[in-house]
């Protein structure tokens, strides 16, 4: 699933990260620099800022005997004996004995000199976890090191990094020590942050919390570094946090400076699109207007996300947004992200506008080239005060008289540059923006959103409509079809209508068509008496919109789909889904399908089907779906499962993650850093330059509007 990214981050290519000049005279080798690039280090501070992942603890030895289990230890002794088995399989075997007890070391790979190397005799120190075997206690692979005696131990714990092959920790960690010990260090890892925010936030300084991560003073309570908990971890995911807010909001403040046309209010329109309107709007919808309202009466523009549940009723307030820009006397347009969508839309936007007179446009790939010409004809003179459409909508042809405000549905759907090509159109003449108004029906965890969207305003619907009766969610195995079918029949003859989702094939579209059209003949066998339709992404617009009307007029009773019904499909007497082969679909997918029953006032459900074996994820996928119908805390759950980069799509993004801060747990990090964010970029704004541009290095390139 892809969210909205801020477009400043997201529009950036994967652009080839070079090593600087500093790194390479540091680095001395060509290897080892192509190594470093590897990690993602291609300055010294990014060397400075490659973290430990652990720690181990070299500071005690504990006797064999007497050795916590469960734990890496230390221990020292003496090998009395070595040999390298053949059976069960090739291993070396070393007994190691240090008065208190004995121990086996035992190497299932290793080299000829580790022969050598540990011959009885030899004082070794190993590092590793106790386990307690057939033969008495045991390590398996430990960290060996033959020592002398008296050998001092070390004082502090030993960090151990992240690396990638033929990197060895020893050379990380002395590259990591000459740019610390260097005599730039002081003006490389200066202070960022005033001295006031320093003490007000109470944590160590940069340079401060660097050195003690990388080398730990020996009173370090071990936990503190190991779970991060520790002030100069605490630091660092502060700092971190810090750079993205500074990024993300300045970025907004910049966007934000434009002009844009103000909207105001206008409420005798308001009132008779109100009056109109069969239903009476959610507190939840109220509130996000006022919201929504507010902005457009601004001479800045909006930049607004709008998330709601599916079934929230975001729609409406789309049309009202749209309606105070009309009121103005300019145009606003609606995008969706597929066909049958916007259709949708311009049918109901077009019903409730044409009481007020206002003529809607419609604009579409697939449309007759005639009505195509009409469309932008009436868009740029301006007749049309909406249009309605799919990305046709931003496409070099269209021109508006006078654009103010582009709602975008779905919005995560579509791609950052259509994005940014729609909100580009502006007036030329005048160099102003339009308003924005981004729709998403899946819900962002808060956390997520106050850090990777902090660049634009959110609003949420928080409330579905009433007379909602909730969704009953079944999981039926494969093997009980008949049962489906059974159900199926009962709820037609009651004269409600079903959907039927093929299963998903990620791998090839063909073979999704395949096997949709395949359900379908052999629905069609089973069903005789029934009116069934077929519905996919490959079909012309018209045949499309044609199935979809049928099935909208209860022409078509049970209507076979793929997944393209997913998105904002609205027909309120269908009450039952079934879903074929739920296992293989992500939670948000498995949501917003759901979401397309339960429209009416009726007991809906909607069936499961999987297929066995199961794997443990989809295991938890599908306990998740059945258990909640709350959008928000399933996507809790999702982001849980799958984590912030695959929550958000952030791999094709190419928006920087997070890598210290973890925003289930640093959430009270996070609402300081905000706040620290606003604070600088007010009173400090050469601080947060630098701060910035310390954390994004040359990813700050992006983040320019
Ligand atoms: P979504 O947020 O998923 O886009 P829609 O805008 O499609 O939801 O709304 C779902 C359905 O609920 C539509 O039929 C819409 O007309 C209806 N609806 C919207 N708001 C209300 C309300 N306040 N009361 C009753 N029905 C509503
Ligand atoms: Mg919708």
């Amino acid at each position: 699933m892809l969210i909205a990214m801020p477009d400043a981050v997201d529009t950036s290519p994967n652009a080839p990260d070079l090593p600087d000049a500093a790194i390479t005279a540091l680095t001395q080798s060509k290897k080892t620099l192509e190594k470093l690039l590897r990690l993602g280090i291609c300055t010294e501070m990014d060397l400075v800022l490659h973290l430990p992942l652990r720690y181990e603890d070299e500071t005690h030895v504990f006797p064999i005997n007497n050795a916590p289990e469960g734990k890496a230890v230390q221990i020292e002794g003496v090998i009395v004996h070595t040999e390298v088995l053949l059976k069960p399989r090739r291993q070396l075997v070393c007994q190691v004995e240090d008065g208190s007890g004995s121990l086996c070391m035992r190497f299932l790979n290793f080299y000829g000199n580790q022969i050598t190397a540990y011959a009885a005799g030899k004082r070794v120190r190993l590092f590793g976890e106790i386990r307690h075997g057939f033969f008495g206690a045991e390590m398996v692979h430990p960290k060996c090191r033959v020592i002398t005696q008296n050998e001092p131990l070390s004082d502090a714990m030993t960090p151990v990094y992240p690396v990638t092959a033929g990197l060895h920790q020893q050379t990380l960690s002395r590259l990591i020590n000459r740019v610390l010990n260097s005599p730039h260090a002081p003006s490389l890892l200066s202070e960022t942050l005033p001295a006031g925010i320093i003490q007000r936030i109470r944590l160590p300084g940069f340079r401060e919390s660097l050195q003690t991560l990388h080398h730990p003073p020996p009173e370090t309570v071990a936990a503190s570094l190991q779970n991060r908990t520790h002030p100069a971890w605490q630091r660092i995911k502060f700092d971190e946090l810090l750079a993205q807010q500074l990024s993300m909001r300045l970025h907004y403040r910049q966007r934000r400076s434009r002009r844009a046309p103000r909207l105001g209010r206008h409420p005798p329109l308001h009132d008779a699109f109100m009056a109109q309107l069969p239903f009476r709007l959610t507190q939840a919808q109220n509130r996000v207007i006022a919201e929504i309202s507010h902005d457009l009466d601004s001479d800045h523009p909006m930049q607004r996300l709008l998330q709601g549940d599916v079934g929230s009723g975001k729609t409406v307030v789309a049309a009202i947004a749209a309606l105070q820009a009309i009121a103005n006397g300019y145009q606003a347009a609606i995008m969706a992200p597929t066909e049958i969508l916007a259709e949708q839309h311009f049918q109901k936007l077009s019903a409730w506008f044409a009481p007020m007179q206002i003529p809607v446009a419609w604009l579409s790939g697939s449309q007759k080239k005639k009505d195509r010409q009409t469309a932008l004809a009436a868009i740029e003179s301006g007749t049309a005060m909406l249009a309605v459409g799919t990305h046709a909508l931003f496409q070099d042809q269209v021109n508006f008289h006078r654009f103010g405000l582009a709602v975008i549905d779905e919005q995560h759907r579509f791609g950052v540059h259509q994005r940014l090509a729609l909100r580009m159109k502006g007036m030329p003449a005048s160099a102003q923006a339009p308003h924005q108004l981004m729709m998403s029906a899946t819900p962002i965890p808060r956390t997520l959103s106050m850090s990777y969207l902090a660049d634009l305003d959110m609003s949420v619907i928080d409330e579905l409509p009433q007379g909602r009766s909730p969704v009953v969610t079944k999981l039926v195995a494969d093997s009980r079809r008949d049962e489906v079918i059974e159900r199926i029949l009962h709820v037609c003859k009651q004269g409600r209508q079903v959907y039927w989702v093929c299963p998903l094939i990620e791998e090839s579209e063909t073979l999704q068509l395949q096997t949709a059209m395949e359900t379908y003949e052999t629905l069609c066998k089973t069903f005789s008496g029934l009116r069934i339709g077929l519905v996919h992404g490959r079909l012309a617009a018209q045949e499309k919109t044609g199935v979809m009307t049928q099935f909208k007029h209860g022409d078509i009773q049970l209507l076979v789909a793929t997944t393209v019904i997913e998105v904002g499909v609205d027909v309120p007497n269908a009450s039952l889904m079934v879903i074929e082969n739920a296992e293989r679909m992500g939670l948000s997918q498995l949501h917003q399908l759901r979401g397309r029953v339960g429209r009416g006032a009726d007991a809906s459900v909607c069936i499961l089907m999987y297929q066995k074996p199961l794997s443990e994820i989809a295991r938890k996928r599908l306990r998740i779906i059945f258990e909640l119908s709350d959008g928000f805390e399933i996507a809790r759950q999702d982001l849980h499962l799958r984590g912030p980069g695959e929550f958000l799509g952030a791999r094709q993004s190419g928006i920087p993650m997070l890598r210290f801060a973890d925003l289930e747990r640093d959430g009270a990090l996070l609402t300081a850093a905000q706040a620290v964010a606003d604070e600088m970029l007010n009173h400090y704004p050469d601080r947060a330059q630098q701060h910035i541009h310390r954390w994004l290095g040359q990813k700050t390139e992006y983040l320019r509007v």
